[in-house]
């Protein structure tokens, strides 16, 4: 039983890759994860169209701040042509393991003229 366990796994090669000592390339319709540039987004202005289409509600208002939380994320890419301002866009990163809740959000500040990112990434 065992003499086939090794037989088969010489004839299926390796299946392992480098990552992540080399980059694991992607698949074509990879389409990553998405940006926020406060300096673009008119949520100070009362814009909430990333919110209404975003159904995970990973973009949401939480008190003075628009949040995008990478957490409830699903990487959909509604909010990119959603965005009025191109505030959002998708990049093609895959490296999002973080070590605290906290580092996986992004927050722009509501006030007057335009947002800031306040924190996260
Ligand atoms: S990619 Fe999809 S789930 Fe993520 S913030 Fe945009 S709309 Fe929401
Ligand atoms: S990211 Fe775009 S859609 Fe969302 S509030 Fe800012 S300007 Fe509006």
């Amino acid at each position: 039983m065992q003499l086939g366990w090794i037989v088969k796994g010489l004839r299926t090669g390796r299946v392992t890759t480098r990552y992540p000592a080399a980059p694991e390339p992607q698949p074509g319709l990879w389409r990553g994860r998405p940006v926020l540039d406060p300096r673009a987004c008119r949520a100070a202005d009362g814009c909430r169209a990333c919110v209404a289409v975003c159904l995970p509600d990973a973009l949401r208002l939480e008190g003075d701040n628009l949040v995008l939380d990478y957490g409830r994320c699903v990487m959909c890419g509604l909010c990119v042509p959603a965005c009025p301002a191109g505030a959002l866009r998708m990049e093609p990163d895959y490296e999002l393991a973080v070590t605290r809740p906290a580092d996986l959000r992004v927050a722009v500040r509501l006030g007057s003229g335009n947002g800031r990112e306040s924190d996260g990434r």
